[in-house]
């Protein structure tokens, strides 16, 4: 077994200190060697992006667009090959997988376009006031395996254009597709400007305490976010985390049941469940109750759940063991506290396949309904009170998302507006546009990805306050 992707450091592709396996979890066996960087490459790293910091950030914002529209056209003409690469590390179905890569392109297109302001916050009286933004420097980006490219160029998009310097280090399970597009950007950008490593979990810490990396934009879990945060700390680092969640839908009692669990079915079981952003449990009026419950089962029961690389495949497998044992043993313990009626049991087979899992009758105190479960498995509450039913979704330790589901879009609303989180979709889900920022409330992260205040988390303010000479 070879590996054929190389780290990029200082624009050009190199050999790993070392090299790790990366598993298929298909089939649960490893299909290729990733090069594993060690302490002292990450440090060449951080030092190529430092020394191309001065020149990047003083090009002209039109020639940083260029070459920002470069890496989407070059990524666009290559989606094919991205897409079955992450297929094969992360799992996902080819037409998400697909999805996810045409995804990138948008992204990096949206960022390419925006341009920052600078605002007058005054000119009276002799007095002009200004506040222009400056990027920050060395920017450290890490990414988790759930979806390894677009959570990549959330942070690239707006970190290259305002002028940043980057280093990018994936998730260990997932390092190839970030690899793959370290090789394709060293045909593009200026040396330095974009470095990417990959480490087996070691290497986070090293570069969140770099003395010489100045923000750190970090996707991952609640638990590992804290710590990051503590890292930064040290030097006051900047620092963007998006965390974890545990997102309630609430379906109302004027739907048609059949329609919005078809709904909440897809906003649960998109990736397998491994979304941020999933619906991670259902409470639904008691009135429509039984007949959610049915349908929401038959549809789990028609998942074809496979290897994503084969066609007609709509669930593939959990990325990996660690994730795939803690799913399987959410669902024994869940189904001790409530009724499974669809799934319920991992496949027989290599991989780590759990069918969609839904579980009814279950109590608010379960693990499944107050952890984030990220796995193809939903807890289905009911409710009678609006006012309750708030209460329960707002009692968590997380604030993410969430999504609210009734014809009568006032009464929708006024339920969204009480639920305290960063965002709440009303009829439809995953909505993420690279022009609304998106942020996580309570321990579900800080600070913006996207959109506008999203490009001005890798900035700087600065206030020039002029006055004439007397
Ligand atoms: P994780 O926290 O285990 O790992 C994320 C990244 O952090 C990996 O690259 C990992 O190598 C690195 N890392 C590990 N230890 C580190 C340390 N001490 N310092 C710095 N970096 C370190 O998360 P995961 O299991 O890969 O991803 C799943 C989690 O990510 C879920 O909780 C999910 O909700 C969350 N997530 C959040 C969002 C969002 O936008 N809020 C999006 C996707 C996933």
């Amino acid at each position: 077994m070879s590996t054929e992707l190389k780290l990029l450091i200082d624009g050009k592709l190199v050999d790993g200190a070392g090299t790790f396996d990366v598993v298929n979890p298909a089939t649960g066996q490893a299909f290729t060697q990733a090069p594993r960087a060690d302490e002292a490459q990450l440090n060449q790293a951080v030092a190529a992006a430092r020394a191309a910091f001065p020149a990047w950030s003083a090009l002209d914002v039109e020639e940083r667009a260029a070459k920002i529209e470069a890496l989407a056209a070059a990524l666009e003409s290559r989606t094919a090959e991205f897409a079955s690469l992450l297929t094969q590390e992360q799992g996902k179905p080819l037409d998400q997988a697909t999805y996810e890569v045409i995804g990138c392109t948008k992204i990096l297109r949206a960022f390419r376009d925006r341009r920052l302001e600078t605002k007058v916050l005054r000119d009276e009286n002799g007095n002009k006031i200004i506040e222009h933004r400056t990027p920050l420097g060395v920017c450290g980006l890490i990414t988790p395996w759930n979806f390894p490219l677009i959570l990549l160029m959330n942070k690239l998009g707006p970190a290259l254009i305002t002028g940043n310097t980057v280093v990018v280090k994936p998730a260990p399970t997932t390092p190839l597709t970030s690899l793959l597009f370290g090789q394709l950007a060293a045909d593009i950008l200026p040396a330095g400007v974009l470095n990417v490593i990959a480490d087996q979990n070691d290497l986070g810490g090293v570069l969140t305490s770099h003395p010489d990396v100045d923000k750190i934009a970090f996707t991952g879990s609640t638990g590992t976010g804290k710590k990051v945060m503590a890292s930064a700390a040290a030097l006051v680092k900047r620092v963007t985390l998006e965390l974890g969640g545990n997102d309630a839908a609430i379906v109302l009692d004027d739907v048609d049941p059949k329609a919005a669990a078809a709904k909440v079915y897809g906003g649960a079981m998109t990736n397998a469940g491994q979304i941020c952003v999933a619906i991670k449990r259902a409470y639904v009026h008691s009135s429509i109750y039984d007949e959610f419950c049915d349908e929401i089962a038959n549809l789990a029961n028609a998942a074809i759940v496979d290897d994503g690389s084969k066609q007609g495949t709509t669930i593939g497998p959990i990325q990996n063991k660690m994730q795939y044992d803690k799913v399987v043993s959410l669902i024994e313990d869940a189904a001790t506290r409530g009724k499974v009626i669809a799934g319920g049991k991992p496949l027989d087979r290599d991989g780590y396949f759990v069918p969609p899992t839904i579980v009814r009758d279950i109590t608010d105190d379960a693990p499944l309904v107050r952890e984030e479960q990220f796995g193809p498995v939903l807890p289905v509450l009911s409710y009678d009170d609006i006012n309750d039913v708030v209460n329960r979704a707002n009692d968590s330790e997380f604030g993410l998302g969430g999504t609210v589901w009734g014809k009568d879009l006032d009464r929708a609303t006024d339920v969204a507006k009480r639920i305290n989180t960063g965002t709440v979709w009303i009829n439809q889900y995953l909505a993420i546009d690279p022009n609304i920022p998106f942020r996580g409330a309570k321990q579900s992260g800080m600070g913006a990805e996207l959109g506008e205040a999203g490009l001005n988390e890798y900035t700087q303010a600065h206030v020039v306050n002029a006055v004439a000479f007397a």
